[in-house]
């Protein structure tokens, strides 16, 4: 699975902080992040290259998007990728646009499950999609996503998160990318005094024999370019560097 942190609105300098790691089929690799343009917007997202899609990306209103699957609902084979929608997304001006766009997706089309994170600075929404669609507008807080619902405490790597989120810095971005760099890289199981009784408990950086983390993604997203920071690892982020991209 996916996981996907989200800080909005707690760091004064940057609105939003995104860290996610992706975990695919290691056969399904993704590209580095590159410029994309849709309906006149420019964004940086890597490709993912079996489905032509994206799964993470910010573009030049400061606008970020992310995407996890969800199982359900699972949609018949050749059904449009998950990760098109994410780049109609990201091709949009406005979350307020993404929002009307994810809805109309959903209406006209079969879909397989997703949740999707959208903001801007200002505004910015997450959308379930489990069979229905719900359109959560973001206050200013903490969210873990993995495949599941937001927060699902019963999911070891959402809880796990949410624990090393809580230890850290985030009064300033040296400090807290360090902090995120760390906890994405982390492989902590639930051990006898955790008591844990969740549904799964797959560490943060995954490294199974079919799947795993291939790459990873943090982002600091600030009012204008020049003070976003955007970092890649192409690879497992306990053991790959993160790159400046943009
Ligand atoms: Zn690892």
């Amino acid at each position: 699975m996916c996981l996907l942190a989200v800080l909005y609105k707690t760091l004064p300098s940057h609105p939003i902080v995104l860290a996610a790691n992706r975990d695919e089929l290691h056969d399904r690799q993704g590209s580095l992040p590159e410029v994309w343009e849709r309906t006149g917007t420019r964004f940086l997202a890597p490709k993912d290259c079996r489905a032509g899609g994206t799964w993470i990306g910010l573009n030049e209103h400061q606008m970020a998007a992310a995407i996890t699957n969800r199982a359900e609902p699972r949609a018949p084979v050749g059904v449009r990728s998950r990760g098109l929608l994410t780049v109609d997304v990201l091709g949009s001006l406005s979350p307020a646009q993404a929002a009307r766009l994810v809805k109309d997706e959903v209406a006209r089309s079969t879909c397989n499950g997703f949740n999707l994170f959208c903001a801007g600075p200002d505004e910015g929404f997450i959308a379930h999609y489990d069979g229905e669609l719900e359109i959560t507008p973001l206050e200013s807080g903490v969210y873990v996503i993995g495949n599941r619902d937001l927060n699902d405490m019963t999911c070891w790597k959402v809880a796990r998160t949410h624990a090393l989120l809580e230890r850290m810095d985030g009064t300033e971005p040296e400090g807290l990318v360090a902090g995120l760099k760390t906890m994405l890289a982390d492989h902590a199981r639930p051990g006898p005094a955790d008591n844990w009784a969740g549904n799964d408990d797959e560490p943060i950086c995954v490294h199974g024999e079919k799947n795993g983390t291939l790459s990873s993604t943090i982002m600091l997203v600030g009012r204008g370019e020049e003070s976003t920071i955007y970092l890649h690892s192409q690879g497992s982020p306990c053991t790959t560097r993160y790159e400046r991209c943009g």
